[in-house]
């Protein structure tokens, strides 16, 4: 979770950022949702996304990690997730923008460039 995304998803909430960090997240650098019991994310919804039009960037920019730049990484990612590898082709110079963001603005997941 970044900065942007805890002020956004606040503000989408209607709620306070410190009042958001409270009820949803936990962890330090980054922060992270709070695992729920029966679901990996408090948002998930049966029909999907509770806060799509704010989600954070980690959601948002999902293929387009740095991890999953190369072919290795996305068959992988393949194996998990049913539509990567399907459906039109993206531009890869957009890909990498969107992987060059993820990796800055969590520079303590990735020590490698994209
Ligand atoms: S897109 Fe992100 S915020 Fe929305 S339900 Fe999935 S994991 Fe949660």
């Amino acid at each position: 979770m970044t900065g942007e995304d805890i002020v956004r998803l606040a503000a989408y909430l209607g709620l306070a950022g410190e009042e958001f960090r409270r009820i949803y997240l936990c962890g330090t650098t980054p922060m992270r949702f709070r695992k729920q019991r029966k679901k990996q994310c408090p948002f998930l919804l049966p029909d999907g996304c509770a806060v799509h039009l704010a989600k954070p960037l980690q959601c948002s920019s999902f293929p387009h990690w740095p991890e999953l730049m190369s072919k290795t990484g996305r068959d992988e990612a393949a194996e998990y997730c049913p539509g990567i590898n399907r459906g039109p082709h993206v531009d890869l110079k957009a890909a990498k923008k969107t992987a060059n963001r993820v990796q800055k603005s969590f520079p303590e997941l990735y020590d490698e460039p994209v």
